[in-house]
């Protein structure tokens, strides 16, 4: 049990208070502070939250945030504001001496460029003040990364073949519209593919790989080769690893607004001149799209997010499927949140349990498959995220 520090106030934030506010005999005080403080309170507003406490923060601004972490003295700062900000969140902890969990690997404003680089540089930093930072504990990072764990520990000596697949099937009922942060979803979904064989990353074109797969409940959706940031930590925890992919649902409507808004220069992320300032054509973009954190309402159908796998467990070939479907409708009744929020929040708030009880507390920086994945498992079937497996089937991949 323990105190945490809860920056950003979106859409994921919000299902990780309700569940942190949820269970207050691990979470015994919680503090929301982000850029727009009316949206904490909102956040804490909802019922079940009474007990959280609200501030203002920039979370890009070093000084202020030290001397939150000072007068609040968290065991635990779980960062789910935006990409940007995590280096600065990971320098305010080291300088306070508090342990840091994240969702999402940093990523430098000025230019769309995914990888765990920077964020693995504070390990020796880390190590040596005796404070642990957890990266990417939402669902994708996150979970998948943990279902390889749980994989690699009971179903496998070897694993070979890891697909990732990430399927929405739900509809939210607008034209155009991202489940998280538009601006840091577009930058992601538009970048070239790139995937993991035989040592080394193999380049695409972005959207140039895709092919119908078949999801549980859902049925096939077109799925896109994508880069993913979990593939660069698996391959490297698990090198067995002779080939690693992502793949993603689009819908044709979807990549038709994606294509548009990009050959537009709507989703540039230079400045240029309005009307005598200076604007960022994927912030302003931002700004006139629908908020992801309202879009639950409406929001039908489920997500389908897993693992498959193929290797070898006692000299025999074998395959392995595992996943998670949520309902967008049954996390907007519980949260108020759609799915996407939803899958991330949860694990965040687990990720966060798991440090506060000592299980996954060691100094250093670590993705989360560097942990005990079988506490955190349990966690999943118990706080709305159940988990299925399937042995020996085919995995179309
Ligand atoms: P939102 O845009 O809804 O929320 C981001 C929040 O961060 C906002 O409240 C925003 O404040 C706040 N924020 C931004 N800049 C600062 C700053 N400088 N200081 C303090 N607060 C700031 O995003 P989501 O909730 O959709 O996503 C949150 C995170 O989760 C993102 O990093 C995203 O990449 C990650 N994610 C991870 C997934 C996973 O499975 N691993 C999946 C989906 C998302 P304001 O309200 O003022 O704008």
């Amino acid at each position: 049990m323990g105190k945490v520090l809860v920056i950003g106030a979106g859409g994921v934030s919000s299902v990780v208070i309700h569940k942190m506010a949820s269970l207050p005999g691990v979470f015994t005080e919680i503090m929301l502070a982000s850029r727009t403080k009316s949206k904490c309170d909102a956040i804490a507003a909802r019922p079940g939250n009474e007990k959280v406490i609200t501030e203002q923060i920039d979370a890009d601004k070093v000084p202020q945030l030290r001397k939150l972490i000072r007068s609040f003295r968290p065991d635990l700062v779980v960062n789910v504001a935006l990409p940007y900000q995590d280096l600065h969140i990971m320098d305010a902890c080291l300088a306070e001496g508090v342990s840091y969990l994240d969702t999402a690997n940093y990523e430098p404003l000025e230019e769309a460029r995914f990888e765990y680089s920077w964020q693995w540089a504070y390990q020796e930093r880390y190590r040596n003040a005796g404070i642990t930072a957890i990266l990417g504990c939402g669902f994708d990072p996150g979970v998948t990364s943990i279902f390889t764990a749980y994989a690699a520990r009971h179903h496998f000596d070897e694993i070979h073949y890891l697909d990732i697949v990430d399927c929405n099937a739900g509809d939210h009922g607008k034209p155009f519209a991202t489940n998280f942060n538009p601006e840091i979803n577009i930058r992601e979904v538009t970048q070239k593919g790139r995937y993991w064989e035989d040592g080394k990353w193999i380049h695409t074109k972005p959207h140039e790989i895709h092919k119908p797969l078949n999801y549980p409940d859902i049925g096939p959706k077109e799925s896109y080769l994508i880069y993913h940031e979990e593939i660069e930590s698996l391959v490297k925890n698990f090198p067995t690893i002779k080939r690693a992919r992502f793949w993603m649902t689009f819908g044709q409507e979807y990549l038709t607004h994606l294509r548009v808004i990009q050959n537009i220069g709507m989703a540039g992320i230079e400045p240029v001149m309005f009307n005598g300032r200076e604007i960022i054509p994927i912030q302003f973009l931002k700004a006139v799209l629908p908020d992801p954190g309202e879009l639950g309402e409406n929001y039908k159908g489920q997500t389908s997010i897993g693992c498959r796998i193929k290797g070898v467990k006692d000299g025999k070939q074998r395959t392995y499927y595992i996943y998670n479907n949520c309902s967008h409708e049954a996390a907007y009744r519980e949260t108020g949140a759609q799915g996407v929020s939803y899958t991330t929040g949860v694990p965040a708030a687990i990720g966060a349990m798991m440090y506060l009880n000592g299980i996954w507390k060691k100094p250093g920086v670590f993705n989360v498959e560097e942990f005990d994945p079988d506490p955190f498992m349990e966690q999943l079937n118990l706080l709305g995220l159940p988990w299925v497996e399937l042995h020996d089937v085919d995995l179309e991949l």
